[in-house]
């Protein structure tokens, strides 16, 4: 397999580098919050696959959904007045619990696609209200939007950009509230007003008539795991709607319980124009994202433009499969699984907490089952692991060979994302492994 991976399967370069050597890691079976890997070794995943497998593996009731629903109606296009029961079903339990009066879902296959989506929907919005000028849009610095070439423009990874001309010159960024790392020190209120003048000031510049919308996560992911000052998101939303743009919560890593609620704009009292969505929706078995509209939104595009003028679309859009696995998930949600996330996130924070006493541990952060331990060589001055010793892949390493795996960002952050189903026992697996690996860095 690992011959055969090797000349064949294309991995992402970014985060195969330096595995060329070693070659693939091949998983070969899963359950609860435990994989196995082919030769039978057994690791507590602490990042839920990519903070998406939220329900843990094998679950059976979720077998039991998508194989019924293949042998009853695997496939329904949503183009020319089609639908199916469980797409229609999950559309509707959707929007009874999403916030406020984001009434209306568009499915789409992942997360990048939703963002994607949300871009040609506001452009739509726009020129449906007659200010079709309005189409510059921004971002955060350090936040992640998706791969697709329009929405990496979002992102703020360079690594994402090099050789495409993105972002391109409608894609416009703030700086982050990053609070470990903020030039204006880590009071809560200064980063606010910072990120709120930021705003105000790109809107300035940019021309208060072209701004389409602005976008962040209510906590930056691959960024690292940014969790902002609390009020942030509802500062920033409330700014948006001073300022006369629209505002996309980007929940794809955040909604399904990942930080507590159903969706973590609940936690943060906001209603955004847009919420993004994905990974845990279907829990990852099969794939499935959902933007949320506002009533006013789809009002607008409806009122305005005539559905004839809206050209968008996905043929595995509203897939009966992944809704019949979204129902199932949902239910099981609302039958303890958002409960268990809260308590095994607070036991999963203490024991982060713990950590920073250890001489490598700069910071911990987090919210719920969403987590970062960020290392550093000297605690007083905040000095980052040299990137040379390249210790995000060295750490991911070890942490394999002690039975956990995490997330090893470059610069030398781990970050926490396990399944919401995890036990006592599994926190605690992955807090001590997570010691043990500190220290064998630190030998
Ligand atoms: N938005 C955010 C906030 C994400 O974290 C991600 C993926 N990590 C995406 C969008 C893109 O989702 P996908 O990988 O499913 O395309």
């Amino acid at each position: 397999l690992i011959e055969l991976d090797r000349a064949h399967l294309i991995h992402p370069v970014a985060s195969y580098r330096g595995h060329e050597k070693l070659g693939v890691r091949v998983l070969a079976s899963a359950k609860g919050a435990t994989v196995t890997d082919a030769s039978g070794k057994q690791l507590v995943d602490g990042f839920a696959g990519l903070w998406c497998v939220n329900a843990g593996y094998g679950h059976e009731t979720i077998i039991e959904a998508a194989t019924r629903q293949m042998r009853e109606l695997p496939y329904a296009t949503t183009y020319f007045g089609l639908g199916s029961e469980p797409a229609i079903r999950l559309a509707a339990a959707l929007a009874e619990r999403a916030p406020g009066d984001l009434n209306h879902v568009y499915f789409t296959l992942g997360g990048s696609d939703a963002v994607d989506s949300t871009i040609r929907f506001i452009r739509y919005y726009w020129i449906a209200r007659g200010e079709p000028q309005r189409d510059q849009f921004i971002s955060v610095e350090q936040g992640y939007h998706g791969s697709s070439t329009v929405g990496a423009g979002l992102t703020a990874l360079p690594l994402f950009h090099a050789g495409f001309g993105i972002p391109f010159d409608w894609q416009h960024k703030i700086p982050s509230h990053y609070i470990y790392r903020n030039p204006v020190g880590e009071d809560p209120q200064a980063i606010i007003n910072a990120s709120l003048a930021a705003l105000r000031r790109k809107v300035e510049e940019i021309g208060p008539e072209r701004v389409a919308a602005f976008y962040a996560e209510p906590i930056q992911g691959s960024g690292g795991v940014l969790v902002p000052p609390k009020g942030w998101m509802k500062a920033m939303r409330e700014l948006c709607r001073e300022l006369g743009i629209l505002f996309v919560a980007d929940e794809v890593i955040t909604g399904f319980g990942r930080t507590g609620p159903l969706f973590a704009c609940q936690d943060d009292e906001i209603v955004p124009d847009f919420i993004t969505t994905a990974k845990g929706l279907t829990s990852a078995y099969v794939p499935m994202g959902a933007v949320f509209m506002a009533d006013h939104v789809y009002q607008t595009i409806a009122d305005g433009a005539g559905a004839a003028a809206v050209g968008h679309g996905y043929t595995y859009s509203a897939h009966p499969v992944s809704a019949a696995v979204a129902l199932e998930v949902l239910k099981l949600y609302e039958e303890g699984l958002l409960d268990n996330g809260r308590k095994a996130g607070a036991r999963l924070m203490a024991g982060l907490e713990s950590l920073k006493e250890h001489p490598l541990v700069g910071d911990v952060r987090g919210r719920g089952m969403l987590a970062a331990v960020e290392m550093v060589v000297d605690k007083e001055k905040k000095t980052p692991l040299p990137a040379a010793a390249d210790p995000a892949r060295r750490v991911f390493d070890r942490a394999w060979e002690n039975g956990l795996i995490i997330r090893a960002f470059a610069n030398g952050v781990l970050g926490y994302a396990p399944p919401l189903c995890c036990t006592d026992a599994d926190v605690d697996a992955i807090v001590e492994r997570t010691r043990r690996t500190l220290d064998q860095t630190l030998e």
